[in-house]
């Protein structure tokens, strides 16, 4: 491919908006350019890149036994009536109505498009397991759509569903994709972990991320690093060290608190100790309003509270809401009386008199305790942990680290299958729910999340396998006819053994054919000049790699195949690894 005919606009300069790296980085070397919020054109060498991660992921969901198929992006509202989510799923759903006012949305996930393609067709057991998935636009009305491709509306995902008789078949298939996913990752050359995952909007009883380890990341996850427990700050528990309180029950005591309501001031007001004193939050869901409690020096986690109470969206109350159901103003929420579920974290059951709000203006309890004077709906984890916690497992220390989400498998059990009415026959011949699971990997996240992890101040340094060529071939004056019929000749050379090549047949200087170069990340760079030629030969130098060597013209195509070969080896061996420890992992 010669520059002159490709569209290729690299700039010196990013976009001062463009905060990441990645996305910093897309758009100087004219991968991406942006149309509105959160919506972008990819260009032809973008566009290579995303092709290549799209096709490794093809080809291992192929290997996994998945077959690939293709689902509309307008999805009408009845399906999603059926599954619950028309109502429940929120702002990120764009809603579109068409000339006959039909309502539909723009899909953000295909779990209601594929049950009902399934249902119906797919009858007996004898035809499971299935495992159908697609490669495909989503949108997402997201709130604050950022980082370019990592976080924007209309994004790239694989998304797979999988059907089977029973939870052991679906453990099976669940296991499939988890292992299918290492491969994909480390062949896309990227430093990753699956962790334990919360389950969101997409719902079901278990779920793992894949998180490419970075320190733009926007999840934190907890790893332990002696039992290799390892879960995402949403989900992550911490072992509870703090000892059951034992001491007497004096009675419950209201107390004035004129204008205290923040933890810092009740308690510098009423002198007792931060986690004496419980905070009590008020969320609403669409199971309706609930309450949740957690120590004054510790922060609530609604991801753990919204899995507990199985919610399909949970957020905070307004002020409003809050007096309507607490009868009392916002700061000053308390369980006594409540008339809602109240859910208490772990570490609160353990105290004893302790202070509470009294769901009044200026008013809290002293000695308030469980059991005599409120109940709880459920204990259960709810607080976000810390630098310093324990594994709840094997009590090391936690350490954190910052990842980018870049997949998600999830086990559904029957969410979708259930109230979408998809059942198949048995080998006694009676009606059963598919078990099913989902699986999805955000593939324009992934080729920012790999430039997030490959890059220096110079550009991007792409691993081999998602490079957009192999090769950038550049002649120091293509005008001088040695040189061009050197470069010309050695891209033949090249191509004909299989290698992508970008030649840089600009009437440039060298520097700005460097700078491009090092830009847009191509792993070998070949400069042919009069210099090299006096010598018989052309200069190599690879990308991640500070040396240049000079290799004799008549080897050079046979040495830049192996130099290929060498990293495509390296991956491949990679992902043989990552693929032998997640086998462990998901035994
Ligand atoms: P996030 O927590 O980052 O919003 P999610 O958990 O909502 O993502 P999933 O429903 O698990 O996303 O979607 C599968 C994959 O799609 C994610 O792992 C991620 O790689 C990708 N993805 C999700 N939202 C976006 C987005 N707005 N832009 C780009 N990729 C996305
Ligand atoms: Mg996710």
């Amino acid at each position: 491919m010669k520059i002159s005919r490709y569209y290729m606009p690299t700039f010196r300069e990013a976009p001062a908006e463009a905060e990441l790296i990645s996305h910093q980085l897309m758009l100087r070397a004219g991968m991406i350019k942006k149309v509105a919020a959160g919506i972008y054109n990819w260009l032809p060498l973008g566009l290579r890149s995303l092709r290549k991660v799209e096709n490794i992921v093809r080809e291992e969901m192929n290997r996994a036994g998945a077959h690939e198929v293709f689902l509309p992006v307008v999805q009408p509202a009845e399906l999603w009536k059926e599954s619950g989510r028309w109502d429940a799923y929120g702002k990120e759903l764009l809603r579109i109505k068409d000339r006959h006012e039909h309502a539909g949305c723009l899909g953000p996930t295909h779990e209601e498009v594929i049950v009902d393609l399934v249902r119906g067709q797919l009858r007996s057991w004898r035809q499971l397991p299935v495992n159908l998935y697609q490669i495909q636009e989503k949108f997402r009305d997201e709130i604050r759509p950022r980082f370019g491709v990592m976080r924007s509306r209309e994004f790239g995902m694989k998304d797979a569903y999988s059907f089977d008789a029973d939870e052991a078949g679906a453990a099976k298939s669940y296991s499939q994709m988890y292992v299918a996913y290492a491969r994909i990752f480390a062949r896309c050359g990227l430093e990753f972990r699956p962790v334990e995952a919360a389950t969101g909007q997409i719902g079901g009883k278990f779920s793992h991320e894949f998180m490419v380890l970075a320190e733009a990341g926007e999840d934190t996850l907890a790893v332990c690093p002696k039992c290799g427990y390892a879960a995402n700050l949403e989900k992550a528990e911490a072992k509870v060290t703090q000892q059951p309180e034992t001491d007497a029950e004096p009675p419950l005591q209201k107390i004035n608190t004129p204008g205290q309501k923040t933890v810092e001031e009740v308690c510098a007001f009423l002198k007792v100790a931060p986690q004496k004193l419980v905070k009590t939050l008020i969320f609403e869901s669409d199971q309706g309003p609930v309450a949740a409690m957690v120590r004054g020096d510790r922060e609530l986690n609604p991801s753990k509270l919204q899995s507990l109470i199985g919610a399909a969206w949970l957020e905070m109350a307004t002020p409003e809401r809050i007096s309507e159901v607490t009868q009392g103003p916002l700061g000053f929420s308390g369980p006594v009386g409540l008339k809602i579920p109240v859910y208490l974290d772990q570490e609160v059951a353990l105290l004893k008199n302790f202070v509470t709000g009294a769901n009044e203006k200026d008013f809290h309890y002293l000695n308030t305790n469980l059991a005599r004077d409120f109940k709880a709906a459920q204990i259960a984890d709810l607080r976000v942990a810390v630098p310093g916690d324990l594994c709840h497992r094997c009590g090391a220390e936690f350490k954190f680290q910052k990842g980018i989400e870049v997949g998600q498998v999830f086990k559904l059990g029957l969410k979708y299958s259930q109230p979408m009415n998809a059942a198949f026959l048995d080998q006694g011949g009676k009606e059963q729910f598919f078990v099913m699971g989902c699986y999805g990997i955000g593939t324009s996240r992934t080729v920012a999340a790999a430039i997030e992890q490959h890059h220096d101040p110079n550009g991007i340094i792409w691993p081999i396998t998602v490079a957009p060529f192999q090769v950038y071939l550049a002649p120091i004056n293509y005008k001088e006819e040695r040189t061009k019929q050197a470069a010309d000749r050695l891209e033949s050379e090249l191509e004909a053994l299989g290698l992508e090549v970008l030649l840089d047949d600009r009437d440039d200087s060298p520097g700005v054919k460097f700078k491009d170069a090092d830009l847009t990340g191509i792993p070998l760079r070949i400069v042919v000049g009069e210099k090299t030629l006096a010598k018989e030969s052309v200069e190599f130098k690879l990308r991640s790699a500070p040396d240049k060597t000079l290799v004799p013209v008549g080897e050079a195509a046979a040495k830049a195949k192996t130099l290929v070969e060498e990293q495509l080896n390296q991956i491949a061996r990679q992902a043989e690894a990552a693929e032998q420890s997640a086998l462990k992992e998901i035994s």
